[in-house]
């Protein structure tokens, strides 16, 4: 996108207003915003939330916003790498952000480790990323990362955001979604559960007995009847079930 941390601002109130109200429909005891920038969003957010923690990697913008809400005890301002901050610190919380889009993967990814400390999350997304996230399968869009997100968290997809509502404007469309964690996850172990999923997208185009081919001897896999088709083809449920076929 061409910006330095993918500092594309929004100034829309109608649209930040929607964000914040998407994120805390009622008042949260804690919101985590990520990348706040000039600080539009939090203005929308802080009252939403007992308590709201900022964290911007840009020094002086977190030091603007830091002097912005020196008199409000509920908004903190924590400057640093959102990357390499532990999120579930500061206990339960409803993530929040208009997200860089350069690290949207990685931090999606750091955001679904918070576990049970997950309570929502709202992003402002690249469309193309909100579109792979909230796809079924059989979608053109369904992949690795549908899989690896859909495991934790229902995801919806509320409504698209034009590049003219930025400063200055991004190159591609956006979207909002929304992450609501699942009450109980359908597999024990997620962790190898996802290397299992890993290893059946790695070549979208072939089929599962090619991808797992490295990974299970070829007995157990001749007489599986899904062995033929490709990944995209088998919805969350039906991957879950093989991983547990081959997995006893
Ligand atoms: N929330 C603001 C808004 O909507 O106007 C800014 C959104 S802008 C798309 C992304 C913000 O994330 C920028 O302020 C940028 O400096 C910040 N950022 C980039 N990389 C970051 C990182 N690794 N950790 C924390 N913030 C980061």
């Amino acid at each position: 996108m061409g910006r330095p941390l993918g500092q594309h601002f929004l100034f829309q109130h109608s649209i930040l207003a929607r964000i914040a109200e998407a994120a805390c429909p009622q008042q949260v005891g804690l919101c985590i915003e990520i990348g706040p920038g000039p600080g539009g969003l939090t203005e929308f957010l802080h009252p939403r939330a007992k308590r709201l923690i900022a964290v911007e990697l840009d020094s002086a913008l977190a030091a603007k916003l830091r002097e912005r809400y020196t008199e409000n005890p509920t908004v903190e301002i924590v400057q640093g790498d959102v990357l390499s901050t532990n999120l579930s610190q500061w206990g339960p919380a409803t993530v929040c952000g208009n997200l860089p889009y350069y690290i949207t993967s990685p931090i999606i990814e750091q955001v679904l480790a918070m576990g049970p400390a997950l309570e929502r999350a709202v992003f402002l997304v690249q469309k193309e990323v909100a579109d792979r996230l909230a796809a079924p399968s059989g979608n053109r869009d369904y992949g690795y990362l549908s899989v690896a997100t859909q495991l934790f968290c229902t995801v919806e997809r509320l409504f698209l955001v034009k590049p003219a509502s930025f400063r200055p404007p991004p190159k591609v469309d956006s979207a909002v979604v929304r992450l609501t964690p699942r009450t109980s996850l359908p597999v024990a172990d997620t962790k190898a559960f996802l290397r299992f999923a890993s290893a059946c997208f790695r070549q979208k185009r072939k089929t599962l007995r090619n991808n797992l081919s490295a990974h299970y001897p070829p007995e157990k896999l001749t007489n599986l009847p899904e062995a033929g088709l490709r990944a995209e083809q088998l919805s969350l449920p039906e991957l879950i079930r093989l991983f547990g076929v081959l997995n006893p």
